[in-house]
């Protein structure tokens, strides 16, 4: 075992799985998709369940049984009415039913529940339809997504973050980039469309569609490997496109398909950030504003992350870290808020955006809420987008405050990272990160999960040796000095910020943070209030909690043997109150080890969906601790040199997935510990792709066999020195020292 201080926090990225290969492509690019395949066929029959339309999603408040949207109401606010669970009665919670999902992958979905009927996804774009009390499946789909090609484009792992019901059809993103709605009563397909630009780029959608006035709509991810954001409107009936809007220009020498593009083309420059392609994805939240008309749009990262890279003249690289707001109709641009102008650090703006009206200085205001990466929670004002408030809500060291005159952020030169690796808060993973949060209007309370958790930033020793940096099309392009990520972090450890992580209660307006819980680990679940006054989330260490509002004391916890980050949801059936948690850990912290003790790397990654309700009795398998001793092994024959040129392989290919130093989270596969027979498949697993159905692709056009070999002497290297570690510090503390 790594010493425990010893970690491999990594980061330079949140979250890079590894690689891309995607190769046969029919890459058109921006012409509107043909309306769907199946459409043409004859009609399908009418669904008599998921008969969820707009005036049922902006009137949520009264069916408070159901949970019809990503965000329960139209506001995305995700606090329940119920009270039937409260701060007397959960103690008495338990578990009704239970669901195995045969995944070992982050389970990411916020459910829909509607009529008794519980919708959600797992891993790979899974949709599932069960009965919500008993957890009976009524039908599966599986989009059948190529896990040989797909899953190396993924940064943070096959997840997935739910589903739209709408009219009597289910809509999902599937991982490979196409648009899918399913008859909600049966299952079956009933169109399909390919969202993806351009099928050699590594795109991948992970977000849930949204739905609202008759359409869908779809952002998608990559910008760790190199891709130009957008967003799509379907029509929700046939799939045929209704606009799309990209979030960033692409060469002005091909002219720009916006005037918000043009606009936005004068923010960058310098360089041709075009050729890795800017980034700016929108991958999680989008959201309809039915007061104004308006999709609000959360926008990502630069690809790559590096802005000296990217615009090497300077500028703020307009709509990057951005909530943009445009037509929902006609997908035009009306106002933005760029919340890091000219992102160096991987800020995105995606996190969940909740609308509410609130009296700010004496006015009764539409806002708009959002707690991005960059550690400030902004309120803005739905009618213009105009700053109201920006208030920190962790601790962070990338900037001092954001100037209210200006309503830009003030960078901490001490921070700069040009010449020198840094360690900065917050790292990649943000003070905030996707995980759900809920807001209490009635006491002006944002429950959320915050986590301090470093960054190692550098710069490409490429970069700084020739000014240029030039695409892997294959890999992550970040513009970080990656292949030497390993190194660096053992280096610079002693001088890393402890990683904390918590759950907060939260005044949007006055910054005053009510209570905070500090967990075990940093990356933990989202949050679900409610008006029985209690607080749910799940953590990293298995808990699954209820929390009181008020003052953020435990009233109940239940182990669940695996890591959380899904949302908890609430509904009610025939007078009886549930609580829904997803189990499984992934995301961005695969890559991350050091923290020896979460549930996950304990007893294993099971993806599970929960679901809880009063005297409920029903037990969950209590799973044997992992072994997780490293097994003795000689070293291969190999040079200290070439041993340095594995770790620099392993880093540039294999770390993201498998960790930095070697030490996985338990998500994918520790390497260290090795079964001597897959030593002996080495080569056939990394370069002939015998696992590649499981999602293990060939990286025969990345590596060759030989630089295969010298990553493989690297691990049985790295493994043998942390075996030799937790040796000396077995023997150490049997000797109570
Ligand atoms: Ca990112």
């Amino acid at each position: 075992m790594i010493h425990p201080s010893l970690t491999v926090r990594f980061v330079a990225g949140i979250s890079l799985i590894g690689v891309v290969v995607f190769a046969t492509a029919c890459g058109e690019s921006d012409t509107p998709a043909p309306a769907a395949e199946a459409a043409r066929e004859a009609p399908a029959p009418a669904a008599s369940i998921g008969l969820i339309d707009d005036a049922r999603i902006e009137n949520a408040e009264s069916e408070p049984g159901n949970w019809l949207t990503y965000g329960r109401d139209s506001n995305e606010q995700r606090f329940s009415p119920l009270e039937q669970v409260n701060r007397e009665s959960v103690s008495r919670l338990g578990l009704a039913w239970m669901k195995d999902l045969g995944s070992n992958f982050a389970q990411e979905a916020t459910p829909i529940v509607v009529d008794g009927t519980m919708f959600f996804t797992t891993a790979w774009s899974i949709v599932y339809a069960v009965d919500a009390v008993t957890g009976e499946t009524k039908w599966r789909y599986d989009p059948e997504v190529p896990k040989e090609t797909t899953a190396r484009r993924a940064c943070c792992g096959p997840v997935n973050r739910g589903a739209a019901v709408y009219k009597g059809r289910v809509y999902v993103g599937s991982l490979d980039g196409r648009l899918i709605a399913l008859n909600a009563s049966t299952g079956e397909k009933v169109w399909e469309t390919d969202t993806l630009i351009d099928r050699e780029r590594p795109y991948t959608i992970t977000g849930a569609p949204r739905a609202a006035r008759g359409k869908i709509y779809i952002g998608n991810g990559g910008a760790e490997f190199g891709v130009r954001g957008y967003v799509t409107a379907y029509d929700a009936e046939t799939g045929a496109q209704v606009w799309r809007f990209f979030t960033v220009p692409g060469d002005p020498a091909l002219g720009f398909e916006s005037p918000a593009m043009e606009m936005a083309a004068k923010t960058w420059k310098g360089g041709e950030w075009w050729k890795i392609g800017g980034g700016g994805t929108t991958w999680n939240s989008i959201v309809y504003d039915a007061d104004f008309n308006n999709l609000y749009l959360g926008v990502g990262n630069g690809a790559p992350w590096i802005r000296a890279i990217r615009s090497p003249g300077g500028g703020d690289n307009l709509f990057l870290a951005s909530i943009v707001a445009v037509d929902a109709d006609t997908g035009e641009y009306k106002w933005h808020y760029q919340t890091t102008p000219g992102d160096n650090w991987d800020y995105t703006a995606v996190q969940d955006m909740m609308l509410a009206e609130m009296e700010v200085d004496g006015v009764q205001t539409k806002v708009l809420m959002q707690a991005p990466k960059n550690g400030f929670f902004y309120v803005l004002d739905r009618a213009d987008g105009k700053l109201l408030r920006a208030n920190q809500y962790v601790g962070i060291t990338w900037a001092s405050h954001v100037d209210m005159e200006t309503g830009r952020p003030v960078e901490n030169p001490e921070m700069d990272f040009q010449e020198e690796t840094k360690w900065i808060l917050p790292g990649p993973l943000g003070g905030h990160n996707w995980q759900a949060m809920s807001f209490d209007a009635s006491t002006r309370t944002v429950y959320f999960p915050a986590q301090e958790w470093p960054g190692l930033y550098t710069v490409a020793d490429e970069f700084k040796n020739t000014g240029f940096l030039k695409r892997e099309p294959k890999g992550v392009n970040l513009g970080t000095e990656l292949a030497r990520v390993g190194q660096l972090v053992l280096e610079n450890e002693a001088d890393a910020p402890d990683p904390k992580g918590y759950l907060k209660a939260f005044d949007p307006l006055t910054g005053e943070e009510k209570w905070a819980v500090e967990h075990e680990h940093y990356w933990n679940g989202g949050v679900l209030a409610t008006q029985g006054g209690v607080v749910f989330q799940g953590d990293a260490m298995g808990n699954f909690s209820a929390y009181d509002a008020a003052t953020g004391a435990t009233l109940w916890q239940f182990q669940t043997y695996t890591s959380i980050l899904g949302p908890p949801i609430t509904f009610e059936i025939d007078g009886t109150q549930y609580v829904s948690i997803m189990t499984g850990t992934g995301g961005g912290n695969h890559f991350d080890g050091y923290f020896n003790d979460s549930a996950t790397i304990k007893y294993g990654n099971y993806g599970r969906m929960l679901v809880f309700a009063l005297d409920a009795k029903a037990e969950i398998p209590v799973p044997a601790v992992l072994d997780r001793q490293i097994p003795e092994r000689a070293e291969m024959a190999a040079t200290p040199a070439q041993i340095d040129q594995g770790d620099r392989l392993f880093h540039s290919w294999c770390a993201p997935c498998h960790g930095i130093n070697v030490a996985s989270t338990g998500v994918y596969p520790d390497l260290r510990l090795m079964a001597e027979a897959t030593h002996q498949s080495f080569q056939q697993i990394v370069i002939d792709g015998v696992r590649a159905k499981l999602g293990m692709a060939s990286f025969a056009d990345a590596l060759t066999a030989d630089e295969a070999e010298l990553i493989h002497a690297y691990i049985v290297n790295r493994a043998n020195l942390d075996r030799a570690a937790a040796l000396e510090e077995a023997t150490a503390e049997a000797a109570g020292g």
